[in-house]
């Protein structure tokens, strides 16, 4: 820990002449990245018209769009859409026939004579469709009439262009319209205003229209049976919240906070939300967690919670990312997929900062240390900047939000804010890329930023500082190093740090220095005896730290630091330590404390010792009012001596959900005898949308009873009549009790034909595990190679056919 004299004076030399070297030998430099390009295009799309109808069991769309295009060349001959396996009835340029071929992927339309620089022309297709893609029939097929009847569509990345033959690309923007026919007594919703909803024949004729140019990948339409509540945001914009009206319960508890969080961005934002009213609909299925479909946002209806489900997962921050996005991302759009950034770090960082609105410095803190892990982790890969289209979802999501936060910390909230305005304002309604937000920050602030943009959005990878301390009496020296490799797709980091001395007396010195090359000596004058002492308090840098302390400082740490982090940072490190009292003393943290984080890693650590300390913290974090330090508990138990099966045993009538199932399971489990008395407690408990306790309680009462009953049960969850987080269980549970039959297989089969991967692949790997066993193999080799398949089926079921 001590370094020498040499190194020192050394210290005071090298950093200006690194300093100027580093100057010169700075480029920018990029993973190669495909999308870095925008594609080309020979017109500018105005107006995307859509006439619309359903034909929900054949799965068939027919529709009529109209284009309105400006010519951007001085001659176009001839003009191509997206449009996938679309059978076509007529093409029609300014009200005549025209010439087209289609290879089920493009539509190209051949003009007779060219068209000439800046005309408008009118483009209109008649076609059917028969989407896998874009659009989903949802509950149709099942005849049994239990599913919930839905259409809904996922046009992000490139899937409008399966249902409506159009230019589909990020990098145009246009007015939409819907017109939709469909049968009574469903709701039916679009983008922008209902202009007009009226019978025609024996449909409804729904009419909606946006109000500016937005990108056609936020094309979208949901239908269904919904009832809708009604609310306005404090500016007066309209919101409608969609929920099933067989469940009210859940719609106070989904939509929490919405029109807080509505009100919240319109002041920290600076510019009024850019539509003329907000939407948002559940759907059955969703593949993802929720789209930001201009004006009217899609989310997966497994986030539909009542009070309780609430505890478990929640909508709250989804549902800020959504709407932050129609800022950004509907309002400015990436121009390629290399500045996907600009979308998607942009809604988790606004809803990262709602829930520090929501729930708290300490909650917001949390969030920031798991981005930094997660990128941390992301980063033992590879380090693709978060400028890139293939970065991946950790750099577009939790990176890139950090690295906003970071923006801030470095040139002030307040100065933040206005150049996002300024950004927001100068590219609305059209398309941005990363360095009209770099520009933003010089046009507003005179700031330049592009040292900022070279080592966090350019170039890829997080510092990895080394931190030694000493302090003699008169002097205390920080001694700061570089240690990551540095290569030209990683620099040294520059980025101003905090640096703190804690005393004893409780007074506190800090500084803030730059650091900027491979290594730093940041020196404070010694004022009295040292407490502890932090490099970068609160995490403000994204790092990997390597920074270590003596135990009696990390106590003081624990103890007395003023941040949750630098707090949990400690015991995270004194648990891993042999010392004397550590059971007293990090049970006085769990009683001190009250964020769950720290709580849980004490817990995590003490439980499993099943101590006599050890017991008296189960009945503390088994009554602990945090729903996080119950599940930790749960989490961390790995036997229940008899004295605490009372305490689990009341945990069996937790209000989450999801810490039911557990006490269920580890109960049925240690205490077998007891099965009947802990099912007869929780009989009445279905769960959340996924049936997660019914399908418990199903399985350890077939396992107690052989009650065929229960089987069939769990078998019917199986099938298409349930959503797709139900089926998941249920196949679960049948697979611990390790039963198949050709019902239940027929189930699963189907279910690994879906469009939802998150329904497909799980229910692969389920059957995979009972094709390995013998007794089943025979039965699936017999089933599968006795039916047809369609080639799209076959690919998924082949695997079963050789025994
Ligand atoms: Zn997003």
């Amino acid at each position: 820990m001590r370094f020498s004299k040499i190194l020192l004076s050394l210290f005071f030399i090298v950093p200006t002449l690194l300093l100027a070297q580093a100057d010169q030998a700075k480029t920018r430099s990029y993973y190669q990245d495909a999308d870095l390009v925008p594609r080309e295009q020979g017109v500018d799309f105005l107006n995307l018209s859509l006439k619309v109808s359903f034909a929900p069991v054949e799965k068939k769309v027919m529709g009529e769009v109209t284009h309105t295009f400006k010519v951007l060349r001085k001659e176009l001959e001839s003009l191509q859409l997206d449009a996938i396996k679309m059978e076509f009835a007529s093409v029609t340029v300014d009200g005549k026939e025209a010439k087209y071929e289609s290879d089920g992927r493009y539509l190209n339309i051949l003009f007779d004579s060219p068209l000439n620089w800046n005309t408008q022309h009118e483009l209109k297709i008649k076609y059917e469709a028969h989407p896998l893609r874009g659009l989903y029939f949802i509950g149709w097929d099942d005849t049994t009439g239990t599913s919930r009847k839905q259409i809904w569509t996922q046009g992000q990345g490139i899937n409008n262009r399966h249902w409506i033959p159009m230019y589909d690309e990020k990098n145009d923007k246009v007015i939409s319209e819907t017109i939709i026919d469909f049968e009574e007594g469903y709701e039916v919703l679009s983008n922008g205003e209902l202009l007009k909803k009226k019978k025609v024949g024996d449909k409804m004729r729904w009419h909606y229209k946006i109000s500016k140019p937005h990108p056609t990948y936020l094309i979208m339409i949901g239908i269904g049976k919904y009832a809708i509540d009604e609310k306005k945001s404090a500016s007066g914009v309209p919101m409608q919240f969609y929920y099933y009206p067989d469940q009210p319960e859940q719609l106070e508890p989904t939509y929490r906070y919405s029109v807080e969080m509505f009100d919240f961005f319109e002041n920290e934002i600076g510019v009024p939300y850019p539509w003329n009213k907000y939407s948002q609909i559940p759907v059955q299925n969703f593949m993802y967690g929720a789209m930001e479909n201009t004006t009217s946002t899609i989310f997966g209806d497994f986030y539909l919670v009542d009070e309780n489900a609430y505890l478990d997962k929640n909508y709250v921050r989804v549902n800020a990312h959504e709407l932050a996005h129609q800022w950004f991302g509907d309002l400015v759009t990436a121009r390629a997929s290399a500045h996907h950034w600009l979308q998607e770090s942009f809604a988790t960082h606004y809803d990262m900062i709602y829930q520090r609105e929501a729930f708290g410095q300490d909650h917001f803190d949390w969030v920031r240390m798991d981005y930094i892990n997660k990128s941390l982790k992301a980063s033992e890969d590879d380090i693709k900047p978060i400028a890139h289209s293939e970065a991946g979802s950790t750099r577009h999501y939790p990176k890139g939000s950090f690295v906003l936060e970071m923006i801030k910390y470095v040139v002030g909230r307040e100065q933040y804010n206005a150049a996002i305005k300024h950004y927001l304002e100068k590219h609305a309604y059209a398309n941005v890329d990363s360095e009209d937000l770099l520009i933003a920050f010089h046009e507003e602030l005179g700031i330049s930023l592009d040292w900022f943009w070279e080592e966090w959005v350019y170039r890829g990878g997080e510092p990895h500082y080394k931190v030694d301390f000493q302090a003699d009496g008169k002097t205390a020296n920080f001694f700061v190093q570089q240690i990551h490799e540095v290569n030209e797709l990683r620099g040294y980091f520059k980025m101003p740090i905090d640096f703190l001395i804690a005393y004893k007396d409780g007074t506190i010195d800090r500084k803030k220095v730059w650091v900027e090359d491979a290594s730093k000596l940041v020196s404070f004058e010694q004022k009295g005896e040292i407490d502890y002492y932090l490099f970068d308090p609160n995490w403000q840098v994204m790092k990997e730290l390597t920074f270590n302390k003596p135990m009696e400082v990390l106590k003081a740490q624990a103890e007395k630091a003023e941040h949750m982090l630098d707090r949990y940072k400690a015991i995270e490190k004194l648990v891993n330590m042999d010392f004397e009292g550590k059971d007293d003393f990090l049970m006085d943290r769990f009683k001190a404390e009250e964020f769950h984080a720290i709580k849980a890693k004490i817990v995590s650590y003490m439980v499993p010792l099943l101590s006599e300390k050890s017991e008296e913290l189960v009945e503390l974090a088994a009554a602990d009012a945090d729903v996080e330090v119950r599940q930790a508990l749960l989490e961390s138990t790995y036997r229940i001596p008899a004295s605490l099966e009372d305490d689990y045993r009341k945990l069996l009538e937790d209000k989450a959900y999801n810490n039911v199932e557990m006490a269920l399971d580890l109960l049925c489990f240690y205490y077998p005898m007891n099965k009947s008395v802990y099912l007869g407690q929780t009989k009445d408990i279905e769960g959340a949308r996924d049936h997660g306790v019914r399908v418990k309680w199903l399985k350890w009462s077939f396992l107690s009873t052989q009650n065929e009953e229960y089987l069939k049960e769990l078998i019917e969850m199986s099938s298409n009549k349930y959503e797709f987080l139900t089926r998941l269980n249920a196949a679960r549970a049948l697979k611990d009790i390790n039963y198949l039959d050709e019902r239940a297989l027929s189930y699963m089969l189907e279910a690994t034909f879906s469009f939802n991967s998150r329904l497909a692949g799980p229910m692969g790997s389920i059957l995979d595990d009972y094709f390995k066993q013998i007794q089943h193999r025979a039965m699936m080799v017999q089933y599968v190679s006795s039916r047809q398949w369609s080639d799209r089926e076959f690919r998924k079921v082949k695997g079963y056919l050789i025994p």
